[in-house]
């Protein structure tokens, strides 16, 4: 058996194979928090941690965590990993991808017998996708000291409290806050993910330094109108809800397109439809993302206007309700800076995108700087059994994330 430091990429992807046998369905991969499955990757991660020089623990969430001590023991750590849990009927690269590529990396510098000037910790965090539960990023909330602990309260499709969960994997509800790290124990956190979006692929690029974890704004939009006969009411003193909201739609369409930006119109309810009535009332939502919040609330600020405009112009009432705001993460400049440079040494283009998704990083960065690297996938594909990298682009993006474990630039 191979040494993990001469690990290459169909190395890496057999243990991503192994992972992706511990599932919930027989059928497919659907790994949650606080199941047997969850013990069994937390174990098996494990013992690859200690075989790559690692001390390792289980902390009071339950994510698993590899140290390797720097040149001064007891040094602030960089901290670097990903997720361990999938969504329901998953992919086997989003998240454990993550965790692995930090593990051989690790084995690298242990086969060499090489220390950095900083610790370094591997984590697998138990939860980032909320698939049990519906709260996400269980872990990284844990460790970065925003766990809501109304969580503890939510019960699973079966009746099972998150609390009740714990004490059943052996952890103790309790004593939740041990999990919590301090500023200053960690210089930052870094996370190798696969993109989940067809960017890199279509440049023929395969790996990016993230910029951003977009910012998200949600709307909930009422247009109202006249109902109206579908026959005996004119073209011309129409009041139609339904054409008011098409024009909006479209409107969203075309202004995330000038700003370069991201939004979606999902869901539109036309209240009381029938194919000989005009509506008089319809309700749609708008999801709108951008890295940066000062560009969202311009596009924001722009649909409201166009919609508003076209609504004046149908003589239709409209009301605009934000439903949920959250705010953009940045990556730090360091590490971003760091990830260039690592590409300059290996070849790589430096090419940078934003994270349209969220991450552990968001929890993450109200502790320390964080840092995020995008691995090429197929198609863009991911949440689905076909989400696909190759053992390639995989041991690149190892020997990356090696490189930027030695030199973060925090
Ligand atoms: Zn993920």
């Amino acid at each position: 058996m191979k040494t993990a430091s001469a690990m290459d990429g169909l190395d890496l992807c057999a243990r991503l194979d192994e992972l992706a046998k511990l599932s919930c369905q027989s059928d497919g991969l659907t790994r949650m928090v606080m199941t047997k499955e969850h013990r069994r990757a937390n174990d098996l991660v494990a013992n690859w941690m200690r075989e790559a020089g690692m001390s390792v623990r289980e902390d009071a969430i339950g994510n698993i965590i590899g140290r390797y001590e720097g040149s001064t023991p007891g040094a602030p750590a960089l901290m670097v990993g990903s997720h361990l849990d999938s969504v329901r009927n998953a992919g086997r690269y989003d998240g454990p991808l993550g965790v692995i590529a930090a593990i051989a990396s690790v084995a690298g510098l242990h086969a060499a017998g090489e220390r950095l000037a900083h610790a370094l910790e591997v984590i697998g965090f138990c939860d980032e996708e909320g698939t049990r539960f519906g709260a996400t990023m269980l872990g990284s909330r844990a460790v970065a000291g925003s766990f809501d602990e109304a969580a503890l309260a939510l019960r699973d499709d079966e009746g099972i409290s998150l609390a009740e969960a714990m004490t059943r994997f052996g952890l103790d509800p309790a004593r939740l806050g041990g999990a919590k790290r301090q500023k200053g124990e960690l210089l930052g956190y870094l996370e190798l993910h696969i993109e989940q979006g067809p960017v890199l692929e279509a440049l023929g690029l395969p790996v990016a330094a993230v910029t951003a974890i977009n910012g998200a704004t949600r709307l909930a939009v009422t247009i109202t109108g006249m109902a109206g006969h579908a026959g005996t009411v004119p073209m011309a003193g129409r009041r139609d809800a339904l054409a008011a909201a098409a024009e909006c739609v479209l409107a969203v369409e075309a202004a995330a397109r000038q700003a370069g930006l991201v939004a979606t119109v999902g869901r539109l309810d036309v209240k009381d439809a029938a194919i000989n009535v005009i509506a008089g009332h319809v309700q749609f939502t708008i999801d709108l993302r951008a890295p940066r919040d000062d560009l969202r609330l311009a596009l924001l600020a722009d649909i409201e206007a166009r919609m508003r405009g076209l609504c004046a112009a149908r003589d239709v009432g409209i009301t605009i309700t934000r439903l949920h705001e959250l705010a953009a993460t940045p990556c730090a400049p360091q590490l971003i800076g760091s990830i260039d440079a690592a590409c300059a040494k290996l070849g790589l283009e430096a090419h940078h995108l934003a994270s349209g998704a969220g991450h552990d990083g968001m929890a993450m960065a109200k502790l320390c700087p964080i840092g995020m690297i995008f691995l090429r996938c197929k198609g863009g594909i991911s949440h689905h059994p076909d989400e696909s990298i190759t053992p390639e682009d995989t041991a690149l993006g190892a020997r990356l994330l090696l490189e930027v474990m030695r030199k973060p630039g925090l």
